[in-house]
């Protein structure tokens, strides 16, 4: 596929913390969070609109952070990013979120190769899990897919299984080490769990499963119970034939970004 050259994009934010869901939590990433979202999920916390600066972190943990005007070059946010990043030489990866981060798959497609071998950092990407044809242009710079399974009892929207689908196979396909996450609340439906272990099991992917509780949002406090989590956690493990782990968002827990 021929590339499209984007060279500016816009982003809301960019910091270095611990990541705080699905299994690589702990790991301390430098995290690139991308303005726009195409779906509007219920429980989301995350201001998608596109901002006229970048809010920058510079001193992890501080909560002061600089700005600087949006859009951005790939060779300017190259230059924010090896800064950060040699002053805090912790980093186990470049963390790329949004918002939906595929909808910039023109811009990643050029900014990737170069982030790679200049951060000299593994890539995991954050991301709804239903724009294949993007992914499918940037996959092969990605070491790490974490993909939410979207169910509509949820989210409050239609749903979108043949997208997952879809993506999962093109997963499978290229081998990408990946995480699989539901966010749930109190009203998950069995209907819906069920429609997530079908894709799963017929993708035969290996991959990590989360069951992400809800955390309270604006428009939303259908917060599970502990009863309902541990039920569909071993509903779901024993239909995949495997484990599937309980992991809230941690880094609400310590306070971090
Ligand atoms: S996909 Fe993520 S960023 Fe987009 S609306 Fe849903 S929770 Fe928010």
């Amino acid at each position: 596929m021929k590339p499209t050259h984007q060279n500016s994009v816009y982003i809301s934010e960019i910091f270095s913390s611990a990541q705080g869901e699905g299994v690589n939590i702990g790991r301390r990433q430098l995290f690139v969070r991308f303005c726009e979202c195409h779906r509007n999920c219920i429980y989301c916390d995350t201001p998608i609109e596109r901002t006229n600066t970048i809010a920058i972190e510079y001193d992890p943990g501080s909560g002061v952070f600089g700005a600087i005007p949006n859009p951005v070059s790939v060779e300017q946010l190259l230059e924010i990013l090896d800064e950060m990043n040699g002053a805090e030489f912790a980093h186990d990866d470049l963390f790329i979120t949004g918002g939906e981060p595929l909808l910039q798959s023109d811009f990643l497609e050029t900014f990737l190769p170069t982030a790679r071998t200049q951060l000299n950092l593994p890539v995991h990407l954050e991301t709804s899990g239903d724009l294949t044809e993007s992914f499918a242009k940037i996959a092969d710079q990605i070491d790490h897919v974490l993909m939410d399974i979207k169910l509509p009892s949820v989210t409050g929207e239609p749903e979108t299984w043949e997208l997952h689908q879809t993506f999962l196979r093109e997963i499978k396909k290229k081998e990408i080490g990946t995480t699989i996450k539901l966010v749930i609340s109190a009203d998950t439906s069995d209907a819906d769990l069920a429609e997530s272990v079908e894709l799963i099991t017929a993708t035969d992917i290996c991959a990590h499963v989360v069951l992400q509780p809800m955390t309270a949002a604006l428009k939303t406090d259908r917060v599970p119970t502990a009863k309902q989590v541990l039920n569909w956690q071993s509903q779901m493990a024993r239909a995949i034939g495997q484990n599937v782990r309980i992991i809230p968002q941690c880094h609400k827990l310590m306070g971090l970004l």
